[in-house]
């Protein structure tokens, strides 16, 4: 089978991440669809598997629920010509190398090197993002924060999960976690310090709901030592956690 059968998790985090933004009737549709697979879940090798893949893990560990339910949902859906399994390569694909931290991080570092394009960036951040090419799904608007010594942003979504998967990929789990959505808006500072961030009095913390519709993206603060280093090395630097606001960027300890 092909490669995004390896991927059974990934794509159920997709599933999962689509799953939230469908409508009920769809979403009803589609969680009957995994039910019915589940029901009837096939084995975890199956024999169109690449026989090299058993150097890969131990038979032994048994796959979660979730990934047998997903494989049990795309062999059916491939089989019922449904699904072309080229398009599940494809989405598979898109996420585990198209879109991720690493797009925030080319924005950051451009932001820190090029003052007309931060303001554009803190202007417009859908226009400005567009120019990298980092648009698409999830992506719909894009308000870019920026932190400075005296305002530390902090981005969450109340509702679900909403994120800027063009720049930062799928959320992480914490972010998509009742504590982490209904404390960031009640005890900011306080989830920042559990996270490892201790901020002074003296720094207002500002707290981004995002929606379906509007996504807010953290600009952060350009750390010390940093001012002979290329855009490329700076790029590197950028966390996923300090584009969500979570975390600051420490310093590095060399000028390199
Ligand atoms: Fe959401």
């Amino acid at each position: 089978m092909s490669s995004h059968a390896a991927s059974g998790v990934h794509l159920a985090t997709i599933i999962d991440e689509l799953g939230k933004h469908m409508s009920t009737s769809r979403g009803d549709s589609l969680s009957g669809v995994v039910t019915l697979a589940g029901a009837s879940a096939a084995p975890a090798t199956t024999p169109s598997e690449k026989p090299e893949h058993a150097a890969d893990h131990d038979h032994s560990d048994v796959p979660s629920d979730i990934a047998l339910r997903v494989k049990s949902l795309e062999s059916l859906l491939v089989e019922k010509g449904i699904v072309d399994p080229a398009a599940l390569d494809s989405l598979v694909d898109a996420f585990e190398n198209k879109v991720g931290p690493r797009n925030g991080a080319k924005v950051v570092a451009r932001a820190w090197v090029d003052p007309t394009y931060k303001k554009k960036l803190l202007a417009n951040g859908k226009a400005a993002i567009r120019e990298f090419g980092f648009t698409g799904w999830q992506g719909a608007d894009i308000v870019v924060v920026e932190n400075t010594p005296k305002v530390h942003n902090l981005i969450v979504c109340t509702l679900c999960s909403c994120y800027p998967w063009p720049l930062l990929g799928l959320p992480p789990t914490w972010y998509k976690s009742t504590a982490y959505r209904s404390r960031a808006v009640i005890d900011p500072r306080g989830v920042l310090r559990d996270l490892g961030t201790v901020l002074d009095d003296g720094i207002e913390v500002r707290v981004w709901d995002s929606t379906a519709e509007e996504r807010y993206f953290v600009l952060p603060e350009r750390p010390a030592n940093t001012a002979s280093m290329s855009e490329e090395a700076l790029a590197r630097l950028v966390t996923r956690d300090s584009m969500i606001g979570v975390r600051k960027i420490a310093a590095p300890t060399t000028g390199s």
